[in-house]
């Protein structure tokens, strides 16, 4: 259930409900708005008795919320949550890009790609500390020392970074180099670090499962949500199919299905939906067309000797065509 408060209502009529609720054995969470705050009601079994509530001063109305996630459902907040990062912004209209390696390598290799995407209209930098490698014997990441090289890109460029926590061990750590913490789609049920996450300061990308729906990757987000952090950003990467002809499956109307469910913004990562590099540009003009908040793409100035991922990383020329390409089919879709 939401309880919507009133313009003027003030903090002590807002206590006044939470209270009240607490008292009730339900979990209250003031979710703030543009201009007015509503409570939504957790953790009730059965219906609440909505009359209860309406009683309250400061309180404008009582809405029953159906669905089973409901701090991330449209249901509670009809407004776009915006996501502000840097100077990007996820969720205004804008298109927001995160650019970067799959992995960090060194710092050389780091400066001379944030470097690149930099100039090429990129607003954020990514690049894997701690890497979720299919084989054991495959490059596991830099860790800790990863992470110091990301601090140093943003402190020579100015780019916010994101990079992966995948784990409740090493979140700690992550969060406190990152920007905006990333949880990958092979962890996009690890409960426990979905609530870690929840717990953080930080703006959490979560990418949905390869095979997740969009209901299970809803509910994954409303774990997060549900801990206090409501700085989230839902990123679809592509799902698992029966295709040989890329790594996995855009699902691009999964874009317009999640914003119609949720007020979250939803950014596309076409790097590890496509796996070819062929495929990665087109992939991201497509997603800029269906109404996508951002996008997050791979790009290596030497893929072939790329630790991870490199037969999907752009060229960083290509990567400058790829920026023209999705302003102006954004600026065209948009309107601007
Ligand atoms: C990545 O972003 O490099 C990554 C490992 O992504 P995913 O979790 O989508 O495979
Ligand atoms: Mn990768």
């Amino acid at each position: 259930m939401l309880i919507v408060m009133k313009k003027d209502a003030t903090e002590a009529h807002v206590k006044a409900v939470v209270d009240a609720a607490e008292k009730r054995g339900y979990v209250a969470r003031p979710i703030p708005g543009g201009d007015r705050i509503s409570i939504g009601i957790l953790h009730n079994k059965g219906s609440v008795d909505s009359g209860l509530f309406a009683e309250f001063e400061g309180v404008k109305e009582v809405i029953p919320v159906t669905k089973s996630y409901k701090l991330v459902s449209r249901e509670t907040k009809k407004d776009n949550t915006v996501i502000k990062v840097g100077n990007a912004a996820f969720g205004d209209g804008s298109m927001p890009v995160i650019a970067g390696p799959c992995a960090v390598e060194s710092e050389e290799q780091c400066l001379t790609i944030a470097k690149a995407v930099k100039k090429a209209g990129a607003m954020l930098f990514r690049g894997g500390a701690f890497k979720p490698r299919t084989s054991p014997y495959s490059f596991q990441g830099l860790g800790e020392q990863g992470l110091k090289i990301l601090a140093k890109v943003r402190e020579e460029t100015d780019l916010p970074v994101v990079t992966e926590a995948m784990d409740c061990e090493n979140f700690s750590i992550v969060e406190e180099y990152a920007d905006v913490v990333q949880i990958g789609t092979r962890n996009m049920q690890n409960y426990s670090l979905l609530k870690r996450a929840g717990r953080s300061k930080r703006p959490i990308v979560l990418k949905r499962g390869m095979s997740a729906t969009l209901q299970e990757w809803l509910m994954a987000a409303e774990y997060i949500m549900e801990e206090g952090n409501h700085n989230l950003i839902l990123c679809e990467r592509g799902i698992r199919t029966f295709v040989k002809h890329s790594r996995n499956t855009l699902d691009l109307s999964v874009v317009m299905a999640a914003k119609k469910e949720s007020h979250l913004p939803v950014i596309i990562d076409p790097s590890h939906a496509a796996g070819i590099r062929d495929q990665v540009i087109p992939l991201a003009c497509a997603s800029s067309s269906v109404g996508a908040d951002g996008l997050m793409i791979e790009v290596h100035h030497k893929p072939k000797e790329a630790l991870s991922d490199g037969a999907q990383s752009l060229y960083p020329v290509q990567f400058e065509e790829c920026m023209h390409k999705i302003e102006k089919i954004h600026n065209l879709v948009s309107g601007q």
